[in-house]
């Protein structure tokens, strides 16, 4: 079975695509099928990579190596299929190949066009998404901007050459919209009307819609919208505004029945709905009590998507752990700043909050440059000295290791080579192969590696296994150099490649938890099972918020 969905947006951005598209993959899989999910990008970076994280949020990584867009977070925490850096489908990407296959002659002296030569390209990489796996029931493939958008052309035109050739029984189009608000609780419809119009111009009737509305929609209000744009009456759904979780979309798609009324459209037989990981997870959302305030102490704090996969990894964990997770964003170069690092930290840090209410929990995450590391080794310096949990992920580990160099072996001027060439101490440098490399795209350690955790260790204590695959992205490492040193003054080295080749892991001794890995394990988070080391730091931090 090769069926395909394509979700497309209208009205305006961020009406939450990602997660309607995302919701439908979770309803499917719960239908046992298999899907695969695709976003299609129109910018013309090549790929997310060289993106700043100020303007457009995280870089996620795939297991092969891919930088793609933070959307695949999404897909990856809603739904389990593979996700590679072929689902990642960009205008670079497109013009890319098309360019080097006319430079190439390939196209035998023809004019190279947008249509048929973009469109094809287009096309047979979301084709080979599908056909990478004989497995595969369901492509759902989110086309992202809004429709209107110039850049989007392409891709639309792609997804209506596809539906029509392949026809109405195994492609379907979705198209969200929004219901705006007007004065005293008057919803307004027209907007989509207009959106479905603009879809139709591109030669697309959408099969089924879904409204972003305050309120779910009266029956009225459904009759209109679908009078209006022949979109069946059942085939409308809502997509209101929740105050839980996002993760609760699934269930409120199902009880409108999306699935259903989707899998009948795609002439796919009705089977047994398990969402019991869905349910569950909701029932650990409502049994939570309490709340744990982890400051996440980084460089690119004004966005919230530029953390994303840490923030919905450290929800995850407060799901296993029962407990309401807080955010504090505190931009390190505000520690570097302070006089102290309690007053940004300890009593009184938090706005309204009581004396003795300091972070109960400290995570730093990944980041490049220099700005505002000394504010990051603060804090780690901090949650070591005042036993409060700390979690580094990748450079969050790299801070750790500078703190011990500088404060417990003395060495002042210790430093990662990536912020001072000149050190006498560069406890985190980059691997010789990587000292010449000047090309920014796709040049670090990449994607997935297995790491080997030591016996009794946080480490090992979390995956409850010795070999654990993860994904990386950083050029600097642990320098090996002082691995004596460093082990032999007390921290602990616990993690390791398989070849022992490279450091992946250190914990403090004597303390309740203090780990820094050299991998990103947010990236593999679920709401329906938190990443081992993110609910055993939340655990942790639980525990000792409660005997303090
Ligand atoms: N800047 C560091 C490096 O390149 C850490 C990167 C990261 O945290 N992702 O090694």
């Amino acid at each position: 079975m090769n069926k395909y969905i394509f979700v497309s947006g209208g009205v305006c951005s961020s009406l939450g695509k990602g997660v309607a598209a995302s919701s439908l993959g979770a309803l499917l899989e719960g239908r046992g099928l298999n899907v695969r999910m695709i976003k299609c990008d129109p910018y013309i970076n090549v790929d997310a990579g060289t993106m700043s994280p100020y303007q457009h949020g995280e870089v996620y990584v795939t297991d092969d190596g891919g930088e793609t867009d933070l959307d695949l977070g999404n897909y990856a925490r809603f739904t389990s299929g593979p996700l590679t850096r072929a689902n990642s489908i960009t205008t670079g990407q497109v013009y890319e190949s098309v360019i080097r296959k006319e430079r190439e002659g390939r196209y035998l002296g023809r004019c190279v066009q947008v249509i048929p030569h973009i469109t094809d390209e287009i096309k047979s990489r979301i084709l080979a998404v599908s056909k990478a796996d004989a497995d595969t029931d369901v492509v759902i493939v989110e086309i992202g901007g809004t429709v209107g958008d110039i850049e989007s052309i392409p891709f639309l035109e792609a997804a209506r050459q596809l539906i029509h050739e392949m026809g109405r029984a195994n492609a379907l189009s979705v198209h969200l919209t929004l219901i705006p608000e007007v004065g005293e609780g008057e919803l307004k419809t027209k907007p989509t009307q207009h959106s479905v119009k603009s879809m139709q111009e591109q030669g697309i009737q959408p099969d089924v819609l879904i409204c972003r509305a305050p309120v779910p929609l009266d029956e009225a209000t459904r009759r209109k919208i679908a009078l209006f744009t022949n979109v069946a009456n059942e085939a409308v759904f809502t997509s209101y505004n929740v105050d839980t979780t996002i993760y609760e979309v699934p269930l409120i798609f199902f009880n409108q029945k999306l699935d259903q009324v989707v899998l009948k459209r795609l002439g796919v037989e009705s089977r047994h709905a398990n969402l019991k990981p869905w349910y569950s997870m909701m029932e650990r959302f409502q049994a939570r009590s309490g709340t744990v305030r982890i400051g996440i102490v980084g460089k690119y704090m004004d966005l919230h998507d530029s953390y994303k996969s840490v923030f919905e990894a450290l929800f995850h964990a407060g799901l296993e752990s029962r407990v309401a997770v807080e955010l504090v964003k505190i931009d390190s170069s505000r520690l570097e700043d302070a006089e102290d690092a309690d007053t940004v930290l300890g009593a009184n840090a938090v706005e309204g909050a009581s004396k003795e209410d300091g972070v109960d929990g400290i995570l730093v995450p990944g980041g490049f440059g220099q700005r505002g590391i000394n504010g990051m080794v603060k804090a780690a310096a901090w949650a070591r000295t005042h036993k409060i949990p700390y979690f580094g992920i990748c450079l969050g580990m790299q801070i750790m290791v500078i703190d011990w160099a500088r404060n417990i072996l003395g060495w002042e001027d210790a430093d990662s080579t990536e912020f001072n060439q000149d050190t006498k101490h560069p406890v985190v440098s980059l691997l010789e192969d990587q000292v010449d490399v000047k090309n920014y795209g796709g040049t670090m350690r990449l994607g997935k590696w297995d790491s080997v955790a030591e016996p009794d260790s946080r480490f090992f204590e979390a995956y409850k296994e010795k070999t654990v695959s993860e994904r990386h992205r950083h050029r600097y490492e642990f320098a090996n150099t002082f691995r004596d040193e460093m082990a032999g003054s007390g921290l602990r080295l616990t993690g390791f490649t398989a070849d022992k080749s490279l450091v992946e892991a250190v914990e403090w001794p004597d303390h309740p938890w203090g780990v820094g890995v050299q991998f990103h394990p947010e990236f593999k988070s679920k709401p329906t099972a938190a990443a081992p080391l993110f609910r055993d730091f939340i655990a942790a931090v639980k525990k000792v918020k409660e005997h303090k």
